[in-house]
């Protein structure tokens, strides 16, 4: 979008516009929407009477000194994303009679976090709703916080044999781990632990499915995948665990396709695939009673419904739907019990609830008021105002003539270049080529008003490009590794817009530039309806104003695959909770991560680097060099800088 001529005055201008630029009204249905105030409104519950003023929300939380970056995480919608989950599996299973139920448990690696997976144990409590761990350590947090006897404890990943026996142990003191078997050789360390132990696991088994997802983790999928056992393996490690006497104990068949499932269709496949498999297990002599789909239900980020990146061309209701419906076919048709259902959906519940929000620092926007000449120009300055104002007469007479704009541009083009050769030669001052960038800026904001609304078809190549030499830099206070890793690392897409002055009119284009000192420290990619694109409609800065941006449904995997780059640490971090009377109550605050923390991080001991700075300025002190004041007054910002946080903060 180039800012359009009919409607650079922001009452021309309204929120139902902002909904639709930033495709609001496709992802962000269920939560977010914009009050008359232009700002986001978040509706946590399925009430839409009651909502939170994002701004207002985080105007007080400044009050509390929980200064941006901030992740703002609503509990409500973490219940809600839980509460639709099973709402779906539940119309599902009743729609096709489905006699069995639907059991989930959540993927710790999704979000580690202790309020986040004691929040979803609590929430899930009366589903009977567990968890999934992938290593020893998320195996500690599932075996410490789940209560509940019946809840299950899917326990995947790598195993030795301590992580074997640490399930077997849990399951003698009332609770229900699955040892899910992932490499064929844990086959024998499961028969080692039990003769050791004297009991048994209850056992799972991963199948290597042939149907290979689509998208960014479909490569990771397949015959070839890392995980699973392949179909010999599966008869060899059913023969052994018959001979060892634990076939009794083998209830459950797990796949996973791969997170972020885009086509619904894989799915499909997937789960006749399994379906058989199950059916085959049943014939083995296993008493099966569990299904387990593993992750991939997808996060429509971009709400364009299609089997891109970034969205899924089915629905949650859809998903439930496909599940329950075929392994109910496939189980009817060779008269097998249906299983119990789980899936291990972590993306699905645990994006919405978390919003990311950091300030604007400044932009490197050039100012487009072109100064008055005063004294006798440059051959190629006296140019270039006199094509910006044939360009300028061009427009005010409406008249649409594509070939003379493009000359005109291309005129804009030469005189630039006419400009930097003299620059380069010794011929024009800093101050004149700076009046030619100036100006051929000018005429391409013209140009880019004027096509802005007429049709696209008709516009040359040269100018719809207009639009990249107008681009513009916005700094962020936020590392992009830290709070959005996946953005850097497999160019995930995110729904990324201001989260005030909806009811303006964005006139700039500009990407984010983060604050490490790294040029792929960048936020240079935004959703597009199905397709993505370089630049983001933005405002221009207001002196002294705050412009404030969220990065939405960033709730999955990204706090906890951030690195330390530049030693950015964790942000501040708030749950909200939506009260009865419409209000809400900061129920958490976790501060962020403090400079002395990262130091600490790295082997750096504070104290020590403190005392060397002291020992260093008290010589400088004693060479003259420095007054004790102001060695005083150095010692006392870093001291105090240690204990703030890694931001810009004023
Ligand atoms: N289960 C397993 C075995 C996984 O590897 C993953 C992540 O890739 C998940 C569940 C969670 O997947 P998602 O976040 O797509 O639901």
């Amino acid at each position: 979008m180039t800012p359009s001529k009919a409607s650079t005055n922001k009452y021309d201008w309204t929120t139902k516009d902002s909904s639709i630029l930033y495709g609001l009204d496709r992802w962000g249905k269920d939560y977010f929407s914009i009050n008359e105030s232009g700002n986001i409104l978040i509706t946590p519950k399925d009430d839409k009477s009651k909502g939170i003023d994002l701004l207002v929300l985080l105007k007080e939380l400044e009050g509390r000194n929980l200064k941006l970056p901030l992740l703002v995480r609503f509990d409500d919608i973490l219940e809600n994303r839980l509460d639709k989950i099973h709402q779906a599996f539940g119309e599902a299973i009743s729609k096709y009679k489905y006699q069995n139920h639907y059991q989930g448990v959540f993927p710790i690696k999704c979000n580690q976090q202790r309020q986040v997976v004691e929040k979803i144990i609590t929430y899930g409590q009366k589903w009977k709703f567990g968890l999934e761990a992938g290593s020893k350590a998320e195996l500690l947090i599932a075996l410490s916080l789940i209560d509940d006897p019946m809840a299950l404890l899917i326990c995947n990943g790598y195993k030795d044999m301590k992580y074997i026996e640490t399930a077997i142990l849990a399951r003698q003191l009332g609770k229900k781990p699955v040892v899910v078997i992932e490499q064929f050789e844990e086959v024998e360390r499961i028969i080692a632990a039990s003769k050791k132990l004297g009991a048994d696991p209850l056992i799972g088994i991963r199948a290597k499915l042939s149907s290979q997802s689509s998208g960014r983790w479909g490569s990771s999928t397949g015959e070839s995948s890392k995980f699973g056992l392949s179909m010999p393996d599966i008869v060899k490690a059913i023969k052994k665990l018959k001979d060892a006497n634990l076939l009794q104990e083998l209830k459950l068949l797990h796949f996973h396709l791969g997170s972020q499932i885009n086509d619904i269709a894989i799915l499909k496949d997937a789960l006749q695939e399994a379906g058989h498999i199950y059916i085959e297990l049943n014939r083995f002599g296993a008493p099966m009673g569990y299904l387990d789909v593993g992750g991939g239900l997808g996060v429509d980020y971009d709400g364009s419904k299609t089997a891109s990146a970034a969205s899924t061309n089915y629905s949650l209701q859809n998903y439930a739907n496909d599940v329950v419906a075929n392994i109910q076919e496939c189980c009817e048709s060779h008269d097998v019990k249906v299983p119990t259902l789980i899936s291990e959906s972590g993306r699905a519940i645990s994006s919405h609830y978390s919003i990311l929000i950091f300030n604007v620092l400044g932009s490197n926007s050039t100012p487009l008021d072109i100064p008055k000449k005063e004294q006798e120009e440059s051959l190629p300055v006296q140019n270039l105002r006199e094509t910006l104002n044939s360009l300028l007469n061009i427009v005010k007479t409406d008249e649409i003539d594509f070939q003379k704009l493009q000359e005109a541009w291309n005129d804009a083009l030469k005189f630039k270049d006419d400009a930097l050769t003299a620059f380069r030669l010794g011929y024009l001052n800093l101050t004149e080529r700076a009046l030619a960038e100036q100006i051929t800026l000018k005429c391409a904001y013209t140009l880019a008003t004027f096509i802005s609304d007429k049709d696209d078809a008709w516009i040359p190549k040269e100018l719809k490009e207009l639009n990249m030499v107008l681009s513009e830099t916005y700094y962020a206070n936020l590392s992009i590794f830290r709070s959005a890793p996946d953005t850097w690392a497999i160019e995930q897409l995110f729904p990324v817009m201001p989260i005030h002055r909806l009811d303006e009119k964005p006139t700039r284009l500009g990407h984010f530039a983060d604050l490490t000192c790294d040029s792929d420290g960048r936020l240079a990619k935004f959703i597009n309806n199905g397709q993505s694109k370089d630049l983001l409609e933005l405002h221009q800065l207001k002196p002294k104003e705050d412009y404030w941006i969220g990065v939405f449904l960033s709730g999955a995997y990204q706090e906890v695959m951030g690195n330390l780059h530049n030693l950015f640490g964790t942000t501040n971090a708030v749950h909200i909770r939506l009260t009865d009377n419409g209000g809400y109550q900061v129920e958490h605050v976790i501060r962020g991560a403090s400079k002395a923390d990262v130091l600490k991080a790295m082997e750096h001991e504070p104290q020590r680097l403190l005392e060397k700075l002291r020992m260093t300025s008290e010589k400088a002190i004693q060479d003259g060099q420095l007054k004790i004041n102001d060695a005083q007054r150095l010692m006392d910002h870093i001291e105090n800088s240690l204990r703030q946080s890694t931001y810009l903060q004023d």
